[in-house]
């Protein structure tokens, strides 16, 4: 029995010594962040210009989160009708971040993408912060003001 202690206090008293050693991996938040992966999934952006309205994303999407409407206008310049957004919305507050409608989009590079790192989405009011329009797409505005860091 004393030596499965002594085995025990051996161990704890390794750790306590590289931990001493060790350089530290606290990090200050929210005056410090980390930089997400490069791969992880955080807000979305939405590139109008380059979206072609083809609304696959959106039929992608396993939980029909994302809606959108358009119409056709007749461009002046070119004299060729052309697809105009009404409605792009996403409700993030159900999404689970998938990625599947990113996937879909059929334009290089892609109109959706989810690889913004922005990863601040806690809210108070799911109803005002979490189902984002248009505009809140191509510039996500609702982060906290404790930061000035431009969006990537
Ligand atoms: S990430 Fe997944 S759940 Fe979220 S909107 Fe895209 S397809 Fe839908
Ligand atoms: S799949 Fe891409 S191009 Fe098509 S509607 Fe969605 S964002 Fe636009």
């Amino acid at each position: 029995m004393l030596l499965d202690l002594f085995a025990g206090l051996g161990i704890t008293g390794k750790h306590l010594l590289k931990n001493l050693f060790s350089t530290k991996v606290t990090v200050q938040y929210p005056e410090e962040r980390r930089e997400p992966a490069h791969r992880f999934r955080g807000m979305f952006r939405l590139d109008e210009d380059r979206c072609i309205k083809c609304t696959l994303c959106a039929r992608d999407c396993p939980i029909d989160i994302i809606y959108i409407d358009w119409h056709q206008e007749l461009n002046p310049e070119t004299e060729k009708k052309e697809k105009v957004l009404d409605r792009f919305d996403i409700d993030v507050q159900r999404c689970m971040f998938c990625g599947l409608c990113e996937e879909a989009c059929p334009t290089e590079p892609k109109s959706i993408w989810l690889t913004t790192k922005t990863y601040e989405l806690a809210s108070y009011d799911r109803w005002q912060n979490l189902y984002v329009d248009i505009d809140e797409l191509q510039e996500w505005k609702v982060r906290p003001d404790y930061t000035d860091d431009e969006i990537v």
